[in-house]
């Protein structure tokens, strides 16, 4: 396995789902992904993971750009916007085929949520029972394709949750890369897309630590390199759920960023002095782009969001 980290240019990314406005729990992994990169020197790429088109918002892309610009986040080059990269996820999903590790499954949604015999995955999705893995069921047609995961673990050293192992068989089971709906699947996008824009260092929330190892184990059968990652600790509202752009996360106020982005730093460990109170927001930026220290991030998947 190559670790493209070691003695390469530093490039970073945010990759947001256009699915809604941002809230904090997307600023604070903006703002964790953007330090990280620009505190060593490093480059900064913006992807807008448009990839599953019905949870698309119309506007929500161009909006969220308008925020991170409001919020001082500057970017390096175009956008990279997966509507656009169907013909590379085509490609790579026929370097897929070639291995013999892709099955066509007839399962539909319902079927697998009524199977007695699904375990719950590490993310509480259900693991996939295998039934299409020997072939299709006489008289089904294909309605998704899978990649056929070994029983075997990976393990990667994540920056601030340490040591992840994960056996993919029993713990995320053989997962979807071409949807029933026709589109591509989240987790071959997301690693043809990294692998495009030389991503090295990939800094976000921990809600994706489960699906890390099957990204990695997509990047060594495609012979992409495997970047360094980092998995932040997620916002969650008082009932403990993840703050979404669907759900009613309260939107950033692009008036006055300067508060939100106070509490994303003191989310991730890096408070600002009293004070920088009433510093501009570029003075806020330059203090915590020289302050940034990935060791007093917090280690827990999930901490609260401020009120
Ligand atoms: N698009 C994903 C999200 O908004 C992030 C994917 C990633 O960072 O790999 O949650």
């Amino acid at each position: 396995m190559s670790d493209i980290s070691q003695n390469t240019h530093y490039r970073g990314r945010f990759a947001p789902s256009p699915s809604g406005q941002l809230h904090f729990g997307s600023l604070a992994a903006a703002v964790g992904s953007f330090l990280d990169a620009r505190s060593r020197g490093g480059s900064w790429l913006l992807r807008m993971e448009d990839v599953d088109r019905p949870r698309c918002q119309s506007g929500a892309a161009d909006d969220i750009l308008r925020t991170l610009a409001a919020f001082g986040f500057e970017w390096d080059g175009p956008v990279l916007y997966q509507n656009t990269r169907d013909a590379a996820y085509a490609q790579a999903l026929a370097q897929l085929h070639a291995t013999g590790r892709v099955f066509p499954c007839a399962c539909s949604r319902r079927e697998l949520a009524d199977s007695q015999l699904m375990r719950l995955a590490g993310d509480g999705a259900k693991v996939y029972p295998g039934t299409c893995r020997a072939g299709l069921p006489q008289g089904k047609t294909a309605r998704a394709w899978r990649l056929r995961v070994d029983d075997a673990v990976i393990a990667f050293e994540d920056g601030v949750q340490g040591r992840i192992e994960q056996n993919l068989a029993s713990e995320a089971g053989d997962f979807v890369l071409l949807r029933a709906d026709g589109l591509f699947a989240y987790q071959l996008a997301v690693v043809v897309d990294d692998a495009e824009q030389g991503i090295t260092h990939v800094v976000r929330g921990a809600d994706l630590l489960d699906s890390t190892p099957r990204q990695i184990l997509l990047q060594r059968l495609l012979a992409l390199p495997v970047p360094a990652y980092v998995h932040l600790p997620v916002a969650v509202d008082a009932r403990g759920e993840k703050l979404s752009k669907r759900s009613r996360a309260v939107p950033l106020n692009v008036e006055q960023p300067q508060p939100a982005l106070r509490a994303a730093l003191n989310f991730l460990g890096q408070a600002a002095p009293m004070e920088l109170e009433r510093v501009s927001l570029a003075e806020l930026w330059r203090w915590a782009r020289e302050h940034w220290n990935p060791a007093r991030i917090p280690r827990q998947r999930s901490l609260s969001a401020p009120e």
